[in-house]
């Protein structure tokens, strides 16, 4: 055994990842039981129309506070929850309380919920999530579902189903991160997406670099000329946001407009966008 063998560097290494490992189950089995108390909530962030200001909807972000260790990200416990096979009734928890906010909303205003990759290549996902907006009686086509090119990727023929099932029910679908990964043209021509996000990454160097912004510049040329929307993700400053409207960008998002808020404060947050607008 390593441990008994050596001393120093590999017993350190191996003692690491025995704590790794153990702090792994430790929180897989937490997300268990939290799942089952409902621990979870959801932040929900403004999505704004960038040439007229006015509150187009909001971007649910689950939220974990784990009893010991605290927040826990959700870039960290949504894998977490794929790896240990519990992102099905994870998810269905989440959007069943993103909705139920979401009802309560003016009716113009809109959902987007994050769909995992492990659940847009699984048959059955439309019918779930069509069936939870239905109990929780919001409308689907005040729903957008979020899913990343990964997701896409890994089962085209099965991603292709769930994404035109949910497409025939009148639920929106935007294609999220975009340009982070492998984004390939040919998913644009091939499926029905409605809107296209702008990844943080672009957003961040879009004032600073003339290439950063010709790609973004041609990025909401195809949006345009395909009939789709686009929302830039990450503003965090006025100089990113002008620029992002001078380049035709529809929607954004960001700490410059607001970040993720907690359901408690989205009833007012609207009444001041309302107000603003009016
Ligand atoms: P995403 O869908 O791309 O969400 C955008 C992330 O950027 C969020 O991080 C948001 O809080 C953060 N953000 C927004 N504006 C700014 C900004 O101006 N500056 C910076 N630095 N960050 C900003 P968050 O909430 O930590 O979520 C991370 C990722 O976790 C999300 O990326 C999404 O892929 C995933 N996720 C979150 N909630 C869910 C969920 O309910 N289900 C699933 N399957 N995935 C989720
Ligand atoms: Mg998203
Ligand atoms: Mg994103
Ligand atoms: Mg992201």
């Amino acid at each position: 055994e390593a441990k008994a063998k050596a001393r120093g560097g590999i017993v350190l290494f191996s003692d690491e990842l025995e704590r790794v490992a153990l702090r792994h189950t430790i929180v897989s089995h937490d997300l268990r039981a939290a799942i089952e108390s409902d621990a979870f909530q959801m932040a929900f962030q403004p999505i704004v129309d960038l040439r007229t200001g006015a509150l187009s909807g909001f971007e649910a972000l689950a939220r974990w506070r784990h009893p010991e260790l605290g927040s826990v990200p959700p870039d960290v416990f949504i894998p977490m929850a794929e790896k240990s096979g519990l992102i099905a009734p994870l998810s269905a928890l989440l959007l069943r309380r993103a909705a139920r906010a979401a009802r309560d909303w003016p009716s113009h205003l809109t959902l987007s919920f994050n769909l995992s990759a492990a659940q847009t290549d699984q048959p059955g996902t439309a019918l779930a999530i069509l069936s939870i907006i239905e109990d929780c009686g919001l409308p689907p086509s005040r729903l957008e579902i979020e899913l990343t090119e990964t997701a896409v990727l890994a089962d085209l023929a099965i991603a292709t189903r769930t994404i035109s099932g949910l497409a025939t029910a009148g639920i929106h679908i935007s294609l999220d991160d975009f340009g982070a990964g492998y984004s390939s043209f040919g998913q644009l021509c091939d499926l029905a997406l409605d809107k296209v996000k702008i990844d943080k990454s672009f957003v961040d160097r879009i004032v600073t670099e003339r290439r950063a912004a010709s790609i973004v510049g041609a990025i909401i040329g195809m949006c345009d000329g395909l009939n789709m929307q686009c929302v830039a993700e990450g503003i965090e400053t006025q100089a990113q946001f002008d620029k992002l409207r001078a380049l035709g960008c529809h929607k954004g998002q960001g700490y410059l407009i607001s970040p993720p808020l907690p359901e408690e404060e989205l009833i007012g947050f609207i009444a001041r966008a309302e107000r603003k607008v009016a």
